[in-house]
């Protein structure tokens, strides 16, 4: 990391670090009676205030130590959206040690490479998660102690798990008295792992600063707009880039927070939303499906639920245009990745698009957004020449801030950083008002006659078919063109489509080149860990197929 020169005039502000502990301790002191309730996996409902969580994530801290970790060791979580999880955040990190979040719908194997890799010291879980645990404990080689994360009467009577600790009762043991300590604000705070598609699972590793200076921005009116008027229920998960953040721009701004559990199905998020006047929510477009399906199939309306975030995949402009203009739900679309702790663009309007008609105002909306200050991004050609940002010339998108990873955990992947920016992997166009339109992931990106055509907006041509519920589009091999594009179509229950109609849809909307050569129907479509699409599944599954103009 770059060293920079001093000026011999030092200026004459408090040196405070900026330290995860202070959020929390701000709210206790600021909002202290401001409510976080959670659906616990045990069923029930849990309230209780920023006083609360903040004493208790004092008493964890103080446990923590007493079990022996010391700063900079990893700590594991295998956990849903709950105060016990928001504890262990602030507890963890607010004591030095490394809040460790892992993805528990990874493969067990993935997951013990990934608590192997990180040498976790701790593991604590969900009792959703214990057959899982049982499975790999004998795989965690660096794990010493597992806490479940409920109290002594929910403990599990027969475990194969040695000396299974449990969360209430060493929580109960830690002392009130336990001040968060002051270090270097550059320390390790947390690490997530991408979700490694290609090879293995890399570590962002985030530090105190990263994680500050990112919930102080992401909060900002410009990007997530969070205040203390409101009522926030991250819907995506705190093992998911740090519920992107939530968890600390949330309390830093004194709103309510509402943590969903493991009941994350249309039903059961719509009654929480209505039962604590959800005000904010964020989410990846696959679970805004379920909870959207069940709002309009039962023809309900929200009564709080004003406005919500969606992000991790591109937001179908067809869910967008239900969200906004039948549940009167405003949608600010976001960009980001787990090595950008995630947040870089934001899509909210800038007062000279105020007068434009609503159409123009919603093509706007539909991109990726503006950066978020403290984020730069570029986009260049395969030479690494830089592009105009004229809407319409697509290049690599590059970015850097103090939020973004010089490289990732134990120096895997190497030397990751091209001149001080780091590469996203993803393809994307910039407009000259400054707004980022992602058009593909590189690697999704689909190859025809030396062209690039972007699948992101063949699916979302595809997704504003009323018979279609999910489409994603692929590149298969094609003797002429290299490759062409192949829709893979699931149909809303119980309506009829045939793939002419599908493709006669597309006329006029794209490109004729750009027209897919062929649709397939399939009946679900593989989703990841993140509820993404997983589009290198799909290109397995029709390597082989034939198209028409094959
Ligand atoms: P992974 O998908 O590997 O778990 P991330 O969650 O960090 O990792 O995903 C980051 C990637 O998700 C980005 O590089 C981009 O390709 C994609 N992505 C995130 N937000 C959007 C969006 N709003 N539109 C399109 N793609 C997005």
């Amino acid at each position: 990391m770059p060293e920079y020169p001093m000026s011999p005039l030092a200026g004459q502000m408090m040196d405070q670090p900026l330290l995860i502990s202070s959020i929390i301790a701000f709210a206790a002191r600021h909002y202290g009676d401001s409510e976080i309730v959670s659906r616990r996996v045990e069923g029930d409902i849990h309230r209780y205030t920023y006083r609360d969580c903040e004493r208790r994530a004092r008493k964890l801290a103080d446990a923590l130590e007493h079990l022996g970790i010391r700063m900079g060791d990893r700590v594991a979580t295998l956990a849903w959206n709950g105060y016990r999880h928001m504890e262990l955040y602030y507890g963890v990190s607010g004591s030095g040690a490394v809040l460790h979040t892992i993805n528990p719908r990874l493969h067990p194997e993935q997951i013990a490479y990934i608590v192997n890799h990180a040498e976790d010291q701790i593991l604590f879980f969900d009792l959703t998660f214990l057959p899982a645990i049982e499975i790999m404990a004998r795989s965690c080689k660096t794990v010493k102690r597992y806490v479940a994360l409920c109290g002594r009467e929910h403990m599990p009577r027969e475990t194969s798990i040695p000396a299974l600790l449990c969360y209430e009762e060493l929580v109960e043991g830690g002392s009130e008295d336990y001040a968060w300590p002051e270090f270097d604000e550059r320390s390790a705070a947390s690490l997530c792992y991408t979700s490694g598609t290609t090879g293995n699972p890399k570590g962002a590793l985030y530090s105190h600063r990263s994680t500050v200076l990112h919930a102080y921005a992401s909060a900002m009116p410009n990007a997530l707009n969070v205040s203390a008027a409101d009522v926030v229920l991250p819907v995506v998960p705190m093992f998911h880039v740090n519920a992107w953040g939530l968890p600390y721009s949330v309390p830093l701004s004194g709103a309510k927070m509402v943590y969903p559990g493991a009941a994350l199905d249309g039903k059961s998020l719509y009654e929480l939303f209505e039962q604590e006047g959800v005000s904010f929510s964020a989410g990846v477009p696959t679970v805004w499906l379920g909870l959207i399906n069940y709002v309009l199939e039962n023809d309900l309306r929200f009564s709080t639920f004003r406005r919500t975030v969606i992000g991790g995949s591109s937001c179908p402009p067809a869910m967008m245009d239900t969200l906004i203009d039948r549940l009167r739900v405003q949608v600010v679309h976001a960009w980001g990745m787990t090595e950008m702790s995630p947040l870089g663009t934001a899509c909210t309007l800038m007062g000279k698009h105020l007068q434009q008609p609503p159409e123009a105002q919603r093509a706007v909306l539909r991109k990726q957004g503006h950066a978020i200050y403290g984020v730069d991004m570029k986009i260049v050609d395969d030479d690494g020449a830089e592009l105009p940002w004229d809407g319409a010339t697509s290049g690599h998108l590059l970015v850097k801030g103090p939020w973004v990873v010089s490289g990732y955990f134990r120096g895997e992947g190497g030397e990751v950083l091209q001149d001080g920016w780091f590469p996203t992997g993803d393809v994307a166009t910039i407009d000259p008002d400054g707004y980022l339109a992602i058009t593909d992931r590189s690697k999704d990106v689909i190859k025809s006659g030396g062209e690039w055509i972007g699948s992101i907006d063949l699916e979302n041509v595809a997704m504003a078919h009323p018979a279609v519920l999910q489409a994603a589009c692929i590149a298969v091999p094609h003797p002429k063109w290299a490759e062409r594009p192949l829709l893979v179509v699931v149909r809303r229950p119980g309506m009829e489509l045939r793939r002419e109609d599908l493709l006669a849809f597309f006329e006029g909307k794209v490109a004729k080149w750009w027209i897919p050569d062929d649709v397939v129907f399939a009946d679900s479509l593989p989703v990841g860990g993140t509820g993404k699409i997983q589009k290198n599944k799909l290109r397995e599954a029709y390597q082989q197929h034939r198209l028409p103009s094959a």
